[in-house]
């Protein structure tokens, strides 16, 4: 990113959106983020391409959802835009949907502009929050969402960020309640359990440098949709899940993606 940045932009340290946006090959990192994102790199090559897994899990989790009647989504932990988003693909099926994005990052704030731009019918709302903070987020979103009417909420490379110690199953809990008969949660999360060598070697590196890393176990991972009914083929390796509803990732096979993503109905 070349020029002036906002204040609150802090460049001294690497930002989890940042360094995903290097990796996607976007101009919104500063030189911390590539620096970070080169000793990732270097731990495991594949880094990038489990950040475009990922993408393409959202889009095709999105498609199937909007395909089932999904007309309200709210995602937490956003990202800078890249396009196709959330938004895009939902309102390409359901002209009308209604999206709230929400990050705690003012890099994506900075951004949002791209994320506002939807259809006529439909509406789309960004929030500044933290996932921390679910009460905010649910108020927030209560005003552009029917909380009446099913919602998908979509935690994607998100929950990784958050330790236990913040109580990630509580807050995924706590935003589940608020949701009705219906609604979905869509996951994605990175594991320490086909590599855990270069996990605990990435994990320590990012602590070093600010970022909490909280890897979860396929156990962990599947605990976060406790209650719910999970929508078939369940629990996979993000690249297995519906791929027959998108593009595959270049270079998806050729070795192990060390994540999972899940969809689950609330009943
Ligand atoms: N969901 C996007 C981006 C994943 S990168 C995608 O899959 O393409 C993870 C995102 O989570 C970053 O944008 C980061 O800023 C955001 N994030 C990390 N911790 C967060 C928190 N506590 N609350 C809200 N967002 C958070």
């Amino acid at each position: 990113m070349t020029g002036q940045h906002p204040a609150e932009i802090d460049t001294s340290r690497p930002h989890p959106a940042r360094m995903y946006d290097w990796y996607l090959g976007g101009k919104d990192n500063y030189p911390v983020d590539e620096a970070m994102g080169r000793q990732m790199l270097a731990l495991d090559p594949r880094v990038p391409v489990m950040a475009r897994v990922n993408r393409a899990f959202m889009q095709r989790a999105t498609r199937w959802l909007a395909g089932h009647g999904v007309r309200q989504f709210l995602d937490i932990g956003t990202g800078i835009p890249t396009e196709p988003n959330l938004h895009q693909v939902a309102q390409g099926i359901v002209p009308d949907a209604r999206v709230v994005y929400c990050d705690n990052d003012p890099i994506v704030l900075a951004h949002a502009a791209a994320l506002l731009r939807g259809t006529d019918e439909g509406v789309t709302e960004y929030l500044q929050a933290d996932v921390r903070e679910p009460d905010a987020i649910l108020e927030g979103a209560r005003k552009i969402l029917d909380f009446d009417e099913p919602i998908a909420l979509s935690l994607i490379a998100l929950l990784h960020f958050v330790p236990d110690e913040d109580g990630a199953h509580e807050l995924v809990g706590r935003l589940l309640a608020a949701l009705p008969s219906g609604s979905h949660l869509v996951v994605t999360h990175a594991t320490a359990d086909f590599t855990p060598e270069e996990s605990r070697a990435a994990t320590e590196k990012l602590r070093a440098a600010g970022v909490t890393l909280a890897l979860r176990s396929r156990e962990e991972f599947t605990r976060f949709f406790d209650g719910l009914d999970l929508v078939d083929p369940g629990v996979r390796v993000p690249h297995e899940w519906h791929p027959e509803l998108g593009d595959p990732v270049t270079g998806q096979d050729d070795g192990v993606i060390p994540g999972y993503g899940a969809v689950a109905r609330k009943p």
